[in-house]
């Protein structure tokens, strides 16, 4: 086939690699300049946190080993505390359960050369797709520069254009679509925490940085030069009535003052970025334009799966189109059938752990609960597993994570209970008992 992807980002690069493989001829067409083109300072570059199904689907492909390098682990959070100190929370129970923090741009430029070198691919920068025909599977696209029109076609379109896709727009347009886009009402802003004079970092460079609180939340992940990128979270009409950031700062994250040398300037020059939240269906018409990404379901970024997520799509995608490859329609149905589940439930676990990393974090009980789960996914492997660590280490489809973390909650109240009545050592037994009893979670193939 020949198939149009639009959009050159995590999801759409990707899929372009899994494509190729496949024997496919694929256009990639992308409204931005050629990332390996520009220099740092054009290319804004966020970091971003990889983890299980990121790895997996880059590990598919052949392109994980290239990439490690470019990457630095985060081994777990270095929560700082407002009365000081910053205590360490691995990530995982076992060693190897850590997250890698990437540049967008690092990723991207590995995908796109590593795309590039397969037969039959090419990308097209600098075209911005303005409509589409859904059933000719043909995309009019604007050149940026020279403002030429051109309309392409091919058997199959993928709409990878993010959260505000054009494709998806054009692609439902006089269907009966559902379509629930929310607005977080807290924004971020970008603040970087530089390396030293010396060269080395300022802080604990293997960690994700979490500064809690229930009126501003700051998170920082690792770079590779030591420096680490910084993302404060407001709610977004604090950003304006905040005048004195140094101030601001000083009052409610003492630390990260410290750490902050430029934090003035970039406060007043970086800009105020949105989160929202799409849940859309359907993501596919009649075997000619499919969806994939942020296009069909972004999630707000508190628990890093989002890039994650559309990585892990183009997976299920591919799969499906090896299971019917004469006919994408079928393959394209059964890529939203076995989706769209789990990245619903994406959607709630990721405004649950906004609450949990802006409320929960500093509290001892929390605290205290997350040492329990990771003791007892010590003592019991493969029997328990905390749902960060089936969220973030496994391929565990999403939706069988939480199901699975319900039930391990429900057992462990209810050993809670026993232990009230009975004493600590006679709930032990019972605990193990039970755990026994937690089915194996499946992993996606
Ligand atoms: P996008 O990355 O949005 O790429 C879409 C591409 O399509 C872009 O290159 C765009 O230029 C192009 N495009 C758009 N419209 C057109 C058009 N009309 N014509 C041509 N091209 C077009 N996820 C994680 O997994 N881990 C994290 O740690 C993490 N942290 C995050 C932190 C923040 C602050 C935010 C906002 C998000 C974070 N995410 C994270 C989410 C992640 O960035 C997204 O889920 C991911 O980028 C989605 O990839 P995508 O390819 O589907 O879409």
């Amino acid at each position: 086939m020949r198939i149009v992807i639009v959009g050159a980002g995590p999801a759409g690069t990707l899929l372009a690699c899994y494509l190729a493989g496949r024997g496919h001829r694929v256009d990639v067409y992308e409204r931005r300049a050629d990332p390996r083109l520009l220099d740092e300072d054009e290319s804004r570059s966020i970091n971003l946190g990889l983890s299980a199904r990121g790895i997996k689907a880059l590990t598919d492909v052949g392109l994980m080993d290239r990439l490690r390098p470019l990457t630095v682990p985060m081994r777990g959070r270095a929560i700082h505390l407002p009365g000081g100190g910053a205590p360490f929370q691995p990530y995982g129970a076992h060693e190897g359960e850590i997250l890698h923090s990437v540049l967008r741009r690092d990723l991207i430029t590995a995908l796109v050369d590593h795309a590039e070198a397969r037969p039959g691919v090419t990308f097209h920068f600098r075209h911005r797709l303005v409509g589409l025909d859904r059933d000719a599977a043909a995309v009019h696209l604007v050149h940026e520069e020279t403002g030429e029109r051109s309309t392409v076609a091919g058997d199959a379109v993928i709409g990878a254009d993010g959260a505000f896709s054009q494709v998806r727009a054009h692609m439902q347009h006089g269907l009966r679509a559902d379509h629930h886009q929310e607005f977080l009402p807290w924004g971020y802003k970008e603040l970087t925490i530089p390396v030293a004079d010396d060269g080395s970092a300022r802080t604990r460079l293997e960690a994700l940085h979490v500064w809690p609180g229930e009126n501003a939340l700051i998170v920082a992940h690792p770079n590779r030069d030591n420096s680490l990128t910084g993302t404060l979270f407001l709610p977004v009409e604090r950003f304006g009535e905040i005048t004195d950031p140094e101030g601001f700062f000083r009052e409610r994250f003492p630390d990260a003052l410290d750490l902050m040398p430029h934090l003035a300037k970039e406060y007043a020059e970086h800009p105020v970025g949105h989160l929202v939240s799409i849940r859309t269906s359907p993501w596919h018409y009649r075997g000619r334009v499919a969806l994939i990404g942020d296009a069909c379901h972004a999630v707000y970024p508190f628990y890093g799966q989002g890039m994650n997520s559309a990585l892990e799509d183009c997976t299920v995608l591919d799969r499906c189109l090896g299971d019917h490859p004469e006919n994408p329609a079928a393959a394209f149905a059964e890529y939203q059938r076995l989706r769209k589940p789990h990245t619903d439930v994406l959607d709630e676990l990721s405004r649950q752990n906004f609450v949990e990393l802006r409320d929960r974090l500093r509290s001892p009980l929390h605290l205290a609960r997350k040492k329990a789960d990771l003791l007892l996914a010590r003592l019991f492997p493969g029997r328990w597993m905390p749902i960060y660590t089936m969220v973030s280490h496994t391929t565990v489809p999403y939706a069988d994570a939480l199901a699975r973390a319900r039930r391990q909650d429900a057992l462990l109240r209810g050993v809670a209970a026993a232990a009230a009545v009975a004493g600590l050592a006679a709930a032990v037994p019972l605990l193990a008992r039970l755990a026994r009893g937690v089915p194996h979670a499946r992993a996606f193939r």
